[in-house]
Formats: structure tokens, C-alpha cells, sequence
């Protein structure tokens, strides 16, 4: 039967009827893709594990026979890892279901993107390992996850006269929503409804985390007001741009509080 094999890093599950589910994955070969796993409930052998949110899985599909609306059928599944340290940390869990809530939302169906898949693997390997911080790892994610995905904003210099951030006179600079660039007290005509002020440290480290070698990141200190003004930066940028809401990101926001 046709079909494909690749690793699969599972996005969403829904129950359909008594027995089966339709499964989001974001995959390495085939891009973001929905497949129905049938009698999936009870069915072990062919899903091993348990088809748990952000596991990896080795996955097998076929296309369905007849008709061409039916969905890619799951023929098999196996477990690669399933992050058990994510899964038993309340935190962990809240920042990996971000990560995924953010790809569904925002990618499109069968059209193939390794290098978000190997971000997205990265961050949650590094996230169950736990070789950077937490706050950090959901920095780095955003705003790579932002650049692959081609809604990259400007942090680098003033959009309209090109003074880079460094030059700018200016302890904390406008960061506007709408247009997704910095933009300095010189240049600011009138400030729209929807933006911020962020320091210029925290600008540079965003830049700087984007910008080097992903598999250096470990090593990258970040000062306490970078971490907070970068999460609220990109926190509250993306679900502006993408305009929805983000479920997850309020859970998160929830238990930061409680905390
Ligand atoms: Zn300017």
C-alpha cells in the first residue's frame, strides 16, 4: 500500500468515535500532518507507547484506498522518547504545550520544514535534559520558531532611520505590534495603541539568541529583566500577530502566578 515512514513529533490528539483518534503531527519529511489512528484505544501493538502530546515517534502511514477527501491512515507507531521529564514537571509541560499550540496554530498542512522540526526537537530535548533553563529555552524557541516561520520583527536597528540598537541613544526603546519593529524616540511620529518599551539589553540578547549557534545557547547568561521583558515581549507579540489566543499561554500565565 503507498504511503510514507518518518519521525513524527505529536502536536494534537482528538478522540473520534468509540475507538479511534486524529493525530496532529508536525513530521521531518512530510511537514505538519492530521492522520487518523484506528481502534488506536486498544490497539498496543501497532502504537507503542501511548500517543502522548509532544513525544517523538518513529510513525507509519498509508494513504487511504478510495476516497480522496479520507485522511492518511497511522498504520504504526513507535515511541522514540516521550520526555518523561517534561511530562512530571507542571512548568515544563505548560512552556512544551506553548511550543506545539504555536506550530499548529501557525503551520501550514504537508508543506515540509525540517529546520522547525529540528528546532522544535531541540527545544524539547534541551527542555527534558534540562541543560538550559526553561524561561530561556521558550526565548530561544520564539524567536527562532519566528524566523524560520517569516514573520521575523526587526530588533536589530530603528526600522525607519537605520540606527542600530547599539547607537541608539536611548536606555528603552519602542517595540511597535503592528509593524513588528523597534523604532527610536527620533523616529516615533505617533505611538500606536499596540507596542512596548523594551531595554536595549534585552534586545541585544534576543538578537544575539537568534542569531548564533543554536547549540551554543547553553552557555548564553541571561540577566533577570532580559528573561522577564523578553517573555513579555514575545508573549504578547505572537498572539498579536497571529491573532488568536493562546490557551497554553494562559495556563502558563496562570501558574506563574500562583507560583
Ligand atoms: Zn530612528
Amino acid at each position: 500500500m503507498p504511503g510514507f515512514s518518518t519521525d513524527a513529533i505529536l502536536l494534537r490528539k482528538i478522540e473520534y468515535g468509540d475507538h479511534d483518534f486524529i493525530i496532529s503531527f508536525l513530521t521531518k519529511s512530510q511537514g505538519k500532518i492530521s492522520v487518523i489512528a484506528k481502534n488506536a484505544k486498544k490497539s498496543i501493538k501497532r502504537f507503542s507507547g501511548s500517543l502522548d502530546l509532544f513525544s517523538v515517534n518513529h510513525i507509519q502511514c498509508t494513504f487511504p484506498k478510495k476516497k480522496k477527501d479520507a485522511l492518511t491512515i497511522l498504520a504504526h507507531a513507535e515511541l522514540e522518547n516521550g520526555f518523561a521529564n517534561i511530562r512530571y514537571d507542571v512548568f515544563k509541560t505548560a512552556y512544551a504545550s506553548y511550543w506545539i499550540e504555536l506550530i499548529h496554530l501557525w503551520l501550514e498542512e504537508n508543506r515540509v520544514q525540517t529546520d522547525v522540526y529540528d528546532l522544535l526537537l531541540f527545544s524539547l530535548d534541551a527542555l527534558h535534559i534540562g541543560t538550559i533553563s526553561k524561561e530561556v529555552l521558550s526565548l530561544i524557541f520564539q524567536i527562532r520558531f519566528m524566523s524560520i516561520s517569516g514573520f521575523s520583527p526587526n530588533i536589530e536597528n530603528c526600522d525607519t532611520c537605520k540606527t542600530p540598537v547599539d547607537l541608539i541613544d536611548q536606555k528603552n526603546i519602542w517595540f511597535d505590534f503592528n509593524e513588528g519593529r523597534i523604532i527610536c524616540q527620533n523616529c516615533i511620529q505617533k505611538r500606536s495603541k499596540y507596542g512596548m518599551t523594551v531595554s536595549k539589553g534585552t534586545l541585544k540578547q534576543l538578537f544575539w539568541i537568534n542569531n548564533s549557534d543554536i547549540n551554543r545557547a547553553d552557555r548564553i547568561k541571561f540577566s533577570s529583566l532580559a528573561i522577564t521583558e523578553g517573555a513579555r515581549l514575545l508573549e504578547s507579540f505572537i498572539p498579536f500577530h497571529i491573532g488568536r489566543e493562546f490557551k497554553s499561554l494562559k495556563f502558563l500565565n496562570r501558574i506563574r502566578q500562583e507560583k
